[in-house]
């Protein structure tokens, strides 16, 4: 078993990156290369300003290259919840910012002719719980009042057309939702903004930021110099270096963690997954799996509240396999080629956070589903950059400092212990 992303294993590496000394000037840095930062790029570049993308690592090297590999609509949240926090015309809104997401993906795609097997495979919510099952029929229900005519319940009876597991009570299907290859997607969009006119660094931490007078201009100091910028973007997800101190007082780092086995027969897979669906299950430390392009399955979830490393990843994968098998029961023997961790970028209420603060505009916080919204808020960020303030659907949500949080979350372990124990009770 190899401790590394199936992703980045199997997609040609990025060579468009520009080596060098980083000095200058520059209309736009962007700061972070995942799907926010290059999809910023891309869309600033075609927009004619000049841009310099600095990467700390490789493009894809945080989550953008690490994650399960779907590419979803929907919320994590109720949309009872979200309706009940923010009135049913701007919760709407949001649900619809999903959906846009993903539009945001397909176009590029296409636009960009970035070959990455994207398809609309459809999402399915599985319950784990025959009262979980409930909860699904009764968010279908406030769905259908106006965010979302297409979903539907897949009862339990019914489950046999969808998926080769005994092991659920039923699930909602969001059609809309899409899958694609992570490697694939994200070389592709760095190829892109290069061809359209932005300059990629990789390995140039930004280690100071420095902002001239009350403008947006900043002097971006990296390991490789430092170049001015007339404005600054920060698409670095949850960073835990640099000079972003605010922003890890609002973000917790939460490890994910995914298996891949080896290649299945297709007859096996169309026994398991014969629709191909993005799977996910409704505890709060559930699971999310899927089928790869080239026949395997890809298991993943929270497994343990450890952040990813060689060690802890290992671990994490043996603890997914007893959970794989516990859903696919048949796979027992199933060799596993890949395990590998991420880290998601948590906010407190599940929702991401963009806008611009002391001159520096910022995207993040797509807490585990960001694959779309990461890609679309890239593209959103660029028209608020040029003047459009309306471009940002989270805009004006308030961002407060997470209470006792000050960067390493020492707290994730009570937080693990809580959502387990939520998960035995509920
Ligand atoms: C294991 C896992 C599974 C997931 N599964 C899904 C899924 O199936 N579907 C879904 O929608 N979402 C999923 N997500 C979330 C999704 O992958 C992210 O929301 C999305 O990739 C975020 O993109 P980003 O560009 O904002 O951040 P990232 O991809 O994390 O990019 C941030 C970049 O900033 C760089 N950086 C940090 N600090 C500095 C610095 N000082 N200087 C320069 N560069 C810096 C980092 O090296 C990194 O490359 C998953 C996440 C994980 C970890």
């Amino acid at each position: 078993m190899k401790l590394a992303s199936y992703w980045h294993d199997t997609a040609a590496p990025f060579t468009g990156a520009t080596p060098g000394p980083i000095g200058g000037r520059v209309d736009v840095a962007v700061v972070g290369g995942g799907f926010t930062g290059l999809s910023a790029a891309l869309a600033l570049a075609k927009r004619g300003a000049s841009v310099a993308l600095l990467e700390a690592d490789h493009v894809g090297a945080g989550a953008s290259g690490r994650n399960g590999g779907q590419c979803n609509n929907g919320f994590f949240q109720d949309f009872a919840t979200m309706e009940a926090r923010f009135g049913f015309g701007r919760a709407v809104a949001l649900y619809r910012a999903f959906d846009d997401a993903v539009d945001t993906v397909e176009r590029i795609v296409a636009e960009e002719g970035i070959d990455c097997d994207f398809g609309r495979t459809g999402k399915l919510k599985l319950a784990a719980k025959p009262e979980h099952y409930d909860k699904l029929a009764r968010a279908r229900d406030a769905l259908h009042r106006g965010a979302d005519p297409d979903v539907r319940l897949v009862p339990r009876d019914a489950l046999g057309d969808e998926l080769g597991s005994g092991g659920f009570h039923g699930g909602l299907l969001y059609p809309k939702s899409g899958s694609m290859h992570m490697g694939r997607y994200v070389v592709g969009l760095a190829e892109a903004a290069v061809r359209r006119g932005a300059r990629i660094h990789e390995q140039a931490p930004v280690r100071r930021l420095k902002r001239i007078g009350r403008t947006d201009a900043h002097d971006v100091e990296t390991a490789r110099g430092t170049l001015r910028a007339g404005q600054v973007l920060l698409a670095t997800g949850p960073s835990m270096s640099g000079p972003f101190f605010r922003y890890r007082r609002r973000i917790v780092p939460i490890g994910s963690f995914i298996v891949v086995t080896e290649p299945l027969p297709r007859a096996t897979l169309d026994a398991l997954m014969p629709r191909r669906r993005m799977c996910t299950t409704t505890q709060t430390v559930g699971h999310y799996f899927r089928a790869t392009p080239d026949d395997r399955l890809l298991f993943g979830g929270r497994a343990r509240f450890a952040l990813s490393s060689a060690t802890s990843d290992a671990k994490s994968g043996r603890i997914l396999e007893a959970g794989m098998l516990k859903v696919f029961p048949g796979l027992a023997g199933t060799r596993l080629d890949w395990c590998w961790g991420g880290i998601v970028d948590m906010t407190q209420d599940r929702l991401p956070r963009a806008g611009q603060h002391d001159g520096l505009y910022y995207s993040m916080g797509y807490s585990g589903h960001g694959t779309q919204m990461a890609t679309h808020m890239g593209q959103a960020m660029a028209a608020v950059m040029a003047g459009d303030r309306d471009a940002n659907p989270w805009g004006g949500m308030p961002w407060p400092a997470i209470r006792g949080h000050f960067g390493p979350p020492w707290f994730l372990p009570l937080v693990g212990a809580w959502y387990k124990l939520q998960d035995r009770l509920h």
